[in-house]
């Protein structure tokens, strides 16, 4: 692989999900590439296919039209090069503890004998902040706490790129502020490359180098923007980005009213 060329590239893809009654368009030929390293965001309102087009990369969704590449790969399916974390508290397996949730994966996808599994996963769950809780069950930790476990699971495979979709909008704000101050602290040491999806505007300039704006349901690409980590600059951004979103554009609908 050249140094220019992207780690992922998605190209012009459509994505439809077929119901009995309807067929609904999840985003509409969209285009990004994200390179090696990048905190790559896609950001837009609910429902304008952030979600779908993560689970496209994932491989659990196949666009019908347009492709996705991972290292000039095409994506035909789920990875250990591609990890997921989600939102929700219940990703973790209740009857493993901590250790083995992360430890877990290793053996079966990357076929670590089980010391060779514990030890990789107590570094992560190191790194996490969590090694006085390796022993501990998922129903002891908070909301914050069983994040962290997912995000060290996810980081312990060691993949190409970490998919996470709206990792913190469940945890509440003070925890959730933390979450990302850890997350870009994690960043710093490894430089792991993120492929991140939240509706939140603040969320977005904070956490990521790219942002990728969805316009509404059907998602395409509005802009694609570079983030700052400048407060005043930020601040800017963040009205710029609102206007972009939420400054309607004059629709089919108003000009029925017009
Ligand atoms: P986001 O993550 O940005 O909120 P989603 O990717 O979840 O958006 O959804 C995009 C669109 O696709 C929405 O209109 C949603 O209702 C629709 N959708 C998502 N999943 C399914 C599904 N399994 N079946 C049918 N429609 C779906
Ligand atoms: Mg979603």
């Amino acid at each position: 692989m050249t140094h220019s060329e992207p780690l992922l590239s998605v190209r012009g893809v459509t994505i439809q999900y077929k119901t009995p009654q309807h067929l609904i368009t999840a985003t509409y030929r969209v285009d990004f590439d994200v390179h090696q390293g990048d905190r790559f965001i896609l950001l837009g309102p609910s429902g304008c296919g952030k979600s779908t087009l993560q689970k496209a990369v994932g491989g659990y969704i196949t666009p019908c039209e347009g492709e996705i590449r991972l290292k000039g790969q095409k994506v035909k399916e789920p990875g250990p090069d591609r990890m997921m974390v989600f939102q929700e508290f219940d990703q973790l397996l209740p009857w493993k503890t901590v250790k083995q949730n992360v430890a877990f994966a290793l053996q079966t996808a990357k076929r670590l004998s089980r010391a060779e599994a514990e030890e990789r996963a107590m570094h992560y769950v190191c790194k996490v902040g969590l090694e006085k809780f390796a022993n501990s069950h998922p129903h002891m930790l908070s909301g914050g706490m069983k994040q962290r476990v997912a995000i060290a699971r996810g980081m312990a495979m060691e993949p190409d790129i970490l998919l996470m979709d709206e990792p913190f909008a469940a945890l509440d704000a003070l925890t959730r502020r933390r979450m990302q101050d850890e997350l870009l602290a994690l960043w710093e040491e490894t430089h792991f490359t993120v492929l991140f999806v939240t509706h939140s505007i603040a969320e977005a300039i904070k956490i990521g180098n790219r942002i990728l704006l969805l316009s509404p349901h059907p998602g395409r690409v509005k802009a694609e923007i570079n983030s700052t980590t400048d407060p005043i600059e930020a601040a800017r951004l963040e009205k710029r980005i609102h206007e972009m979103l939420f400054v309607n554009e004059p629709d089919e609908e108003e000009a029925e009213h017009a």
